[in-house]
């Protein structure tokens, strides 16, 4: 019967896969604090960072997050991780930067923000740091990157970073563990959809 061949095909295929998998659950040993970068122009950067808060919070984890540029003051996440005991939740930016069109006080306020962020980075109670859209502060040179790697190659050895933004540079990609570059296929906005709650804020 060509069903019953299709199945012990597919049984022995899974047998393979599990032997491969297997192996490599077994060499991966190495438990650490992982650098992540989210990344690209496609959509689903913060989304992603806040899904790993949420996963991080289900483990009783402490979660820090900065966010840098700030477009907005009404968004879902903010409104339900605020409040939660174990996150701490900084807003250090005071919006696009074709909004507030000012570069010197732009960087004042990452400055600011850059010390809460560094004092994250020394605290081994805090399990994951998100630094959502940090990337723009390098690419506007808000920030010193080398300075923020720095303090990234300093963290407790057990701290997750994940750091969101288009535009990652070499040297934020060859700093990360994980790096995903999320590419735009299509977005509902080109075709005139109004950003909807719970998708985009
Ligand atoms: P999200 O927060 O939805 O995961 P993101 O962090 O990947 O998006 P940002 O550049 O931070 O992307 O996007 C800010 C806003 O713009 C969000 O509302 C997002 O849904 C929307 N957006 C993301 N990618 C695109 C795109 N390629 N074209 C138009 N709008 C986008
Ligand atoms: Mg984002």
């Amino acid at each position: 019967m060509e069903t019953n061949d299709r199945d012990s095909r597919h049984k022995a295929r899974m047998i393979r896969k599990k032997a491969v998998i297997d192996e490599k659950i077994e060499q991966a040993k190495v438990e650490k604090g992982v650098l992540l970068i989210l990344t690209g122009n496609g959509k689903g950067k913060s989304s992603s960072a806040f899904g790993m808060v949420a996963r991080s919070l289900g483990h009783g984890m402490r979660v820090g997050v900065a966010q840098f540029i700030k477009g907005r003051s009404d968004t879902g996440e903010e409104a339900f991780f605020r409040e939660h005991p174990l996150v701490s939740w900084h807003v250090l930016g005071e919006g696009f930067t074709w909004n507030t069109q000012d570069r010197q006080r732009d960087t004042d306020t990452a400055m600011r923000g850059w010390e809460i962020v560094a004092g994250m980075l020394q605290d081994p109670a805090i399990h994951l740091v998100v630094l959502d859209e940090l990337t723009y502060t390098f690419k506007y040179g808000y920030l010193d990157e080398q300075m923020v790697l720095d303090a990234i190659a300093n963290r407790p050895p057990m701290q997750h970073v994940v750091i969101t933004g288009r535009g990652a540079s070499e040297a934020l990609r060859n700093a990360a563990d994980t790096v995903s570059e999320l590419m735009d296929v299509k977005h509902a906005w080109r075709a005139g959809i109004k950003a909807q709650a719970g998708i985009d804020l």
